[in-house]
Parts: structure tokens; C-alpha cells; sequence
């Protein structure tokens, strides 16, 4: 089976992108691997430093080797957001495909240092490093954007050649959570481009990219939920991102959730005398999967790429 380095390469000379899908379940990651699998996408599976420790690093990779050899597609394990070198320094040892070190809230030179000595260590044991420069905007912050925010492309090209980190995530105007926007989201193409001129053929990765799907909201709402106002990115610029730029991963976290709580709002409701788990479960696990297989085929152009 082929190796995330070779995905990495060929998302960005074929014009796809592969999703990463957070996880911080069973059922979320079996809605994740089947949702590849029905659209034959490679699987790139994303934890948390928070999903780390809620999960038990003595369940994860046990649990993720045995949704390797049920699914039989390749699936990898990446660290999403590690913050310091022994979180990425364990996910490392346990074995993960990619850990991503995420300096972009330090100085320059504290980030350079920091995502070296990630580099030094994982590449020793054959893993890959995604490190951060520039910081995404929360909603406030986008509002009185100044350019300082966006991933400047001067200095993505000599944080790469110094730290010699695997890939980047840029900021370009995407942000975290769901509720993104205020007015109409934009993503800084232009920026974009300036960078992968700077750095041609290198991956790029782009978080905070949940779609938000208005679908899952309403559902939220009308079964009791509150989830007032929640607005992610259009899908158009995320498929332009994925097809026309050298963007090779693309995070999604947020829409995984609100799939998850929709099914469960709508079946405990529908459904009041049921105290069983695996019911709702086996709803969330298939709206998840549905949603990964439609979203890896029309908005990552991921489908039969395995
Ligand atoms: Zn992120």
C-alpha cells in the first residue's frame, strides 16, 4: 500500500486533496474509514491533543490498526495541533503516520527552533512533520484583519528550507469552529498563490476548513439544539483550493460533530423510549459516512484516488 508521502505528492500534481478527519470516537472514526472506503479515497484520520487525552493513548492505536486491517484501505494517523515537542515526541513513538507541530502562536525564530527539533526527531523515525506559520483568525479577529495575520509568503519559504518540515499549513482566511464568518467568507487566493510561487510543489494544508453545512444546523435546532448563526466556508473555494492549488490536506472537525449531534438530536427525539446506544450510533456512523464520501468526491476530488 502506498505511503502518505506518496499521497502528499500525488494530491498536488493530480489536483486533489486528502481530507483529515478529526476523530475522538469509535463511531466517529468508523463513520470516517467507511465514508473513504465507499468512495475509495486514501483516509487520513486526525487527532487532537484534546482527543488524545479524552480517548487514552493506550486505546488509540490499537483502535486505529484495527480499522487499518478491517477497511483495508490506507489509512494514516496524523497529531492535529501538538503543541510542544513531547506531545508530537509520543504520537511519534506510538507510531503515527504525521504529527503536526504548531508553533504559529510564537515568535519567528521560538517557531523555527521548536518545529526543528520536532523534524529531527520524527524524521529519525520516518514520520512526517506539518508545522504552522501565520495565525487563523477567530471571528473577531478576521473583522479587523490586518495582513499580519495571513501566512506571509517570504518568510513560509525560509521557515520551510530552515526547519525542513514535511508540509505547511497557511493561514488564508479560514478560522476554527462554526462560526467563522461574519459576512461572506473569502479565502486570500492571491496569498495563496504568492506562496506556492515561493515554494512551488510543496504541500500546503489548510485548517478550519468545515463547510458547515446548513442541513445539519436546522436539524440541530428543530430537536432541541441552539446552534444559532454558525456559518463555515463555501465549498466552491474549498474545491478550488483542493483542484487548482497545491493544498494536499484539508481539516475537518467541525461538521463531523454537528453530523454527529444531528443524528442523535433527531433519533433520541423520534425515538423517546429508546435507551440503547448502538441505535443512534448506527444512524451517526452513517450520516458521517455519507457525509465523508460525498465531501471527498465533490468538494476534495479525492474519490478512486487509492
Ligand atoms: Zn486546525
Amino acid at each position: 500500500m502506498k505511503d502518505l508521502s506518496f499521497y502528499m505528492k500525488d494530491s498536488i500534481k493530480q489536483g486533489y486533496s486528502l481530507g483529515a478527519y478529526n476523530f475522538v470516537s469509535m463511531e466517529i472514526l468508523k463513520g470516517i474509514c467507511e465514508g473513504c472506503k465507499k468512495s475509495l479515497s486514501p483516509c487520513l484520520t486526525s487527532i487532537s491533543e484534546g482527543g488524545f487525552s479524552y480517548l487514552g493513548e493506550d486505546f488509540i492505536l490499537p483502535t486505529f490498526e484495527t480499522a487499518k486491517k478491517h477497511y483495508n484501505i490506507p489509512i494514516f494517523l496524523h497529531l492535529d495541533h501538538g503543541k510542544s515537542f513531547e506531545i508530537c515526541k509520543k504520537a511519534v513513538d506510538l507510531g503515527f503516520d504525521s504529527v503536526m507541530i504548531d508553533g504559529s502562536s510564537l515568535p519567528f525564530e521560538e517557531n523555527i527552533a521548536l518545529t526543528k527539533r520536532v523534524v529531527d526527531y520524527a524524521h529519525k523515525h520516518s514520520v512526517l512533520v506539518e508545522a504552522e506559520l501565520g495565525v487563523l483568525a477567530g471571528v473577531e479577529d478576521f473583522v479587523s484583519a490586518s495582513t499580519n495575520i495571513f501566512t506571509n509568503p517570504k518568510d513560509a519559504k525560509i521557515f520551510v528550507e530552515r526547519t525542513q518540515c514535511d508540509s505547511l499549513a497557511v493561514a488564508i482566511g479560514t478560522s476554527h469552529g462554526a462560526y467563522k464568518f461574519k459576512g461572506d467568507a473569502t479565502l486570500r487566493f492571491d496569498i495563496l498563490s504568492e506562496i506556492e510561487e515561493a515554494l512551488p510543489n510543496y504541500p500546503l494544508v489548510l485548517h478550519g476548513a468545515s463547510t458547515v453545512p446548513q442541513k445539519y444546523i436546522q436539524i440541530i435546532n428543530e430537536y432541541g439544539g441552539n446552534v444559532k448563526g454558525a456559518k463555515g466556508v463555501d465549498e466552491n473555494l474549498l474545491k478550488e483550493a483542493s483542484t487548482k492549488h497545491n493544498i494536499y490536506k484539508i481539516n475537518t472537525d467541525t461538521d463531523i460533530r454537528l453530523v454527529y449531534f444531528a443524528s442523535l438530536r433527531k433519533h433520541l427525539k423520534e425515538h423517546e423510549e429508546n435507551f440503547d446506544l448502538r441505535k443512534f450510533n448506527e444512524v451517526a456512523i452513517q450520516n458521517i459516512s455519507d457525509y465523508i464520501s460525498e465531501r471527498n468526491e465533490k468538494v476534495f476530488n479525492s474519490k478512486d484516488r487509492i
